[in-house]
């Protein structure tokens, strides 16, 4: 039989403990608590949320006896109870067109993201157009050209180094006039120099604002999971250049098991629109609180 690769909560049991045939069982004493949290702090959910989570076990369970699989259950409940309030899917506005900017550094995965959104959207029947607002990357504009391609929908660029804002303005009024549903603007990730993006974002805000008031509906913030808990500074310093609605976590199919999304969740409470699980255009999963919770536990 193949040996038996311990998850989260296995380790706590001790190495081929799953092998035994019968389920071994600890007290939940301090020591067993202790060890749970470290575990849960090394699984990049924060020493805050790790505390808040260990806690809740504990909570009228002292001393009781419980086998790996109760506690198993027992974690995912309390992490998926953290996690349910912020899977939501993107807000869909009956308004034409709704606008979503799409923020986060380089190499976050915006432009992988945009493309499989646009695809999505594409396959529910909307029109979207893309705006490639990161002007002065040129391999970013030509890579969001490729995933327009893939996902059937036209891309607005304009010559480097131009104005972001202008580009926004002309997507505004292209996507006006054509009806379309959705107008998707990729924005630069320079974090190197933050006033200046902080001027280049809220300048993009100012000008479609002349042509919607209520626009940008949506303004995704997103994170890659690999970095761990980077993506809690992240979200610090993106919301203080923009008005952050909503987050999509990249890269959820590598080895990052993205236990920072339950410290975002306690942290800020954003809706968690989307992960990433991949580099394909259908790579793109809705959030599910309880796969998550179980995968996360192992
Ligand atoms: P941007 O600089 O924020 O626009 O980032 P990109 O969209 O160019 O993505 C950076 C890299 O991450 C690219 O190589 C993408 O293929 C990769 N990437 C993006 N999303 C995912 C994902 O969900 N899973 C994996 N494995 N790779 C991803």
């Amino acid at each position: 039989p193949q040996p038996v690769q311990p998850g989260l909560v296995g380790r706590l049991f001790g190495r081929g403990a799953a092998a035994r045939p019968e389920e071994p069982r600890r007290a939940l004493d301090d020591d067993m608590l202790e060890e749970l949290e470290d575990m849960l702090v090394q699984a990049d959910l924060g020493v805050e949320t790790a505390l808040r989570v260990t806690a809740n076990i504990a909570e009228g369970r002292m001393g009781r006896r419980v086998s790996s699989s109760e506690l198993k259950t027992l974690l995912a409940d309390e992490i998926a109870r953290i996690m349910a309030p912020v899977a939501r899917p993107l807000p869909i506005y009956p308004k034409k067109p709704q606008v979503v900017l799409v923020v986060g550094v380089n190499g976050a995965g915006k432009t992988t993201t945009i493309g499989k959104l646009a695809s999505q959207f594409r396959a529910a029947g909307k029109s979207v157009v893309i705006a490639a607002g990161d002007t002065f990357r040129a391999a970013a504009v030509e890579q969001l050209q490729v995933w327009g391609q893939r996902a059937g929908v036209p891309v607005m660029v304009a010559p480097q180094g131009s104005d972001p804002a202008s580009l926004a303005w002309d997507a505004m009024v292209r996507a006006e006039a054509e009806g379309a549903d959705l107008l998707m603007i990729d924005t630069a990730g320079r974090l190197q120099n933050r006033q200046d993006l902080m001027e280049e974002l809220a300048k993009i805000v100012r000008v479609i604002r002349k042509k919607d008031p209520e626009a940008p509906h949506n303004t995704l913030l997103v994170l890659d999971a690999t970095t761990g808990q980077n993506a809690l500074s992240q979200v610090v310093t993106f919301r203080k250049l923009a008005d952050i609605s909503g987050l999509v976590m990249t890269k959820l199919d590598g080895t990052a098991r993205g236990g920072v999304l339950v410290a975002l969740a306690d942290r800020f409470g954003l809706p968690i629109h989307a992960i990433g699980v991949g580099e394909q255009i259908d790579d793109l999963d809705a959030f599910d609180a309880g796969d998550f919770a179980r995968a996360l536990v192992g």
